[in-house]
């Protein structure tokens, strides 16, 4: 008889676990919370889903200490992005590179993504149990037994559930329940609790990829802005990262890609209890060099505008208003009245404006979590050192990359290493 390999949770990682397991002839069943699986694939690149990236990994993820960021890079290596486009392309899906080195489905698509990782379940003859949570996992000398809370909608109401008890028996067992990050979706932290009771320490998991929110009340004002800038993170004073892109301004904080990409960095931070700020450069560019040099002369040449409108000749009008507030110009001062001095003081405040960052948003709006089951814990095919013939895989372990492909890249590669370890029972002890 087919090993039977039970994948708890159908995200990106679980899916490839399975159709991996499956491919090498084990008897796979997916159980699923939601009413469906990959949900969360859906939400992914802003519906066109980046499914990974062809840039070099080093320096892409994060971890809690150098041994597990080479254990990432290895399995990486093992398991790279070619061989991620290889396994789409063999399930039919086509894909294109950005110049990013970002890789998306030809037709940008997110759910050709789920329904071709579908498809080839139902061809290999996965079983997929949805409505179907996870609750307690009871290992035994070979194998052992998920208990399960089966869900059923009810005819008349279908918010209504019926809820009933089973045990599903595995001899390999995979858990890809996903860490807190975006719950709608269905990760809502249960696989960090059912690790635990395995006999696992969890590296408490903060927001990752998520806006941050600053004090200021000038950021009512801001809200809706966006400008290209450069955000450095200073953590007790010391720079820890910097970034450039589109910077989104909300009436909370900051957000955009840059923020996100430096999120994970501040919001251990915070948990941590260290101070945290940004300087955001508004004016990254060349004409800096002229603006440094803003003299009498120069300022004489615009004395009749007002400093705000002469602001706004750089930056959008609602950062020039904000600024000129903060540095006390009267409003409706001319260039002229304000005089050089409090013109370089505001050009001084605009290439690094210091806001103090106070928290990260809630994990309802993060892409990732950072922290997690430790790679120390788990071999080099994710198999559990607490206990045997279980693995651990995707968002769950204490892993998570930059924006651009890399978190998805790391759930196909964790999922697909697993699930050809879990059917093959490639480390039979
Ligand atoms: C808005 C958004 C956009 C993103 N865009 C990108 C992108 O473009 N590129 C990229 O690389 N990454 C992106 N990510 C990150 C990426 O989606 C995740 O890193 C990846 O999906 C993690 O895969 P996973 O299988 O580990 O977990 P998940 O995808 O979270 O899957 C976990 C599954 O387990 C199920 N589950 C949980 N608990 C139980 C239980 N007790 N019983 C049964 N089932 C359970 C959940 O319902 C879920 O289906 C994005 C994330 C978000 C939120």
């Amino acid at each position: 008889m087919a090993d039977r390999v039970v994948v708890a949770g159908g995200g990106a990682s679980g899916l490839a676990a399975a159709i991996f397991a499956a491919e090498r002839g084990a008897s796979v069943t997916i159980l699923e919370h939601k009413d469906r699986v990959g949900k969360k694939i859906l939400m992914t690149g802003n519906g066109r889903c980046n499914l990974t990236n062809m840039s070099d990994v080093r320096g892409k993820y994060y971890s809690s200490d150098t041994d597990s960021l080479n254990r990432i890079y290895d399995t990486l290596v093992r398991f790279d992005a070619a061989k991620t486009r290889d396994f789409f392309r063999r399930l039919g899906l086509y894909t294109k590179e950005k110049r990013d080195g970002g890789v998306y489905p030809v037709s940008e698509q997110a759910s050709i993504v789920l329904d071709v990782l579908r498809s080839a379940c139902d061809r290999l003859g996965v079983r997929i149990r949805t409505d179907c949570e996870v609750t307690a996992v009871r290992p035994e000398r070979n194998g052992g037994t998920v208990c399960v809370t089966q869900y059923v909608r009810t005819d008349q109401d279908p918010h209504e559930r019926k809820s009933s008890q089973t045990v599903v028996k595995y001899d390999r067992l995979i858990l890809a329940m996903g860490g807190k990050a975006a719950p709608v979706s269905g990760s809502d932290g249960s696989g960090y609790a059912l690790a635990k009771k395995l006999g696992h320490s969890v590296i408490e998991p903060l927001p990752a990829l998520v806006q941050l929110r600053c004090s200021g009340a000038f950021f009512k004002a801001l809200s809706g802005v966006r400008a290209q800038g450069e955000i450095r993170l200073l953590i007790d004073g010391a720079e820890a990262a910097c970034e450039e892109g589109e910077l989104q301004l909300t009436d909370y904080g900051v957000s955009g890609i840059p923020v996100f990409q430096l999120s994970r960095l501040a919001s251990r931070a915070i948990h941590d209890k260290r101070q945290c700020e940004a300087g955001i450069n508004f004016i990254p560019y060349d004409s800096i060099s002229d603006l440094e040099k803003m003299d009498d002369g120069i300022c004489g040449a615009f004395s009749h505008k007002t400093a705000e409108e002469f602001l706004a000749g750089m930056v959008h009008k609602k950062i020039a208003a904000v600024v000129c507030k903060q540095i006390g110009i009267t409003p409706g001062a001319t260039v002229g009245q304000t005089g050089a001095g409090k013109i370089q003081k505001c050009l001084k405040m605009l290439s690094d404006f210091r806001v103090r960052i106070t928290a990260p948003n809630p994990f309802e709006h993060a892409q990732v979590c950072c922290g997690g089951v430790p790679l120390g814990e788990v071999d080099e095919n994710f198999m559990s050192r607490r206990c045997r013939d279980i693995y651990l895989v995707g968002e769950l372990l204490d892993c998570d990359g930059i924006c651009g492909g890399y978190n998805l890249q790391w759930a196909w590669a964790t999922g697909a290493i697993a699930g050809t370890a879990a059917a093959l029972r490639e480390d039979k002890r």
